[in-house]
């Protein structure tokens, strides 16, 4: 045992010689809390509060009152910009799969916050196609979602809901283009798994809201008693004046 221990001590400090620790945001080699360097954690823009349960913004900024949606509730801790916005492109496209663990603790945390209440069942993902998760080689809604249900002790199923097409990357498209785009792209898999459960659906961030509301439309349409989302950051409408 002391051997065990001697050896994997030795071999941690091996391989951060070897791959020192990268800021989760930033991707820089630095001294790191919870995978964030002390720039990157003071850059970070929180959600502030108050926030709304139910699309997760700050109240100032709320849309509740001109957009209905088939979610319940949706939580983020960051808005989706400067180094948060980063981090996640580094995660997503660079290739650094295990950044999710970071990421995955801070989405707990904050569900933890805003969702004490809430019972769930279990946790979803927003999938992806095969052959886009085979292109990246990693599902990083699947693993952020994995890693969710690790630290809350619940269940994540990733087979429940499935991409059937492949659709127009969200992120050229107007908003009423980019709701037509995702229409019947997505399918429940097994309705029984989520019939009058609550389930906790997870992605890794949310622009416009339209790809959560899709598929939690196709969850409700299966039954699913209520749906709360969760991602590492979502944009926030600037408040018109
Ligand atoms: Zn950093
Ligand atoms: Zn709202």
């Amino acid at each position: 045992m002391v051997f065990r221990e001697y050896f994997s001590r030795f071999y941690n400090a091996f391989l951060d010689a070897v791959f020192p620790p990268r800021c989760i945001f930033c991707d820089s080699v630095k001294s790191l809390q919870n995978g964030i360097c002390s720039e990157c954690l003071k850059k970070a823009k929180e959600i502030e509060e108050p926030v709304c349960l139910k699309c997760g913004m700050n109240k100032k900024s709320c849309v509740c009152k001109t957009k209905s949606r088939f979610y319940d509730g949706l939580c983020a801790p960051f808005e989706y910009e400067g180094v948060v916005r980063r981090g996640v492109h580094i995660f997503k496209f660079n290739g650094q799969r295990d950044n999710y663990r970071y990421f995955s603790h801070l989405m707990a945390q904050n569900i933890k916050k805003r969702f004490d209440s809430v019972d769930f069942d279990l946790v979803l993902s927003v999938p992806a196609t095969e052959k886009s998760i085979s292109a990246r080689g990693y599902d990083q809604s699947a693993l952020l979602a994995g890693g969710v249900a690790k630290e809350l002790g619940l269940v994540y199923d990733n087979n429940v809901i499935k991409k059937i097409y492949e659709t127009e990357s969200q992120h050229f498209l107007s908003t009423v283009l980019r709701k037509g785009n995702l229409t019947g792209a997505f399918d429940i898999v097994d309705k029984t798994k989520v019939a009058g459960r609550t389930v906790l659906l997870c992605d890794d961030v949310s622009t416009t809201g339209e790809t959560l509301d899709e598929c939690s439309k196709m969850l409700y349409l299966a039954g699913a008693d209520k749906i709360y989302c969760s991602v590492i950051a979502l944009t926030q409408i600037k408040e018109q004046k």
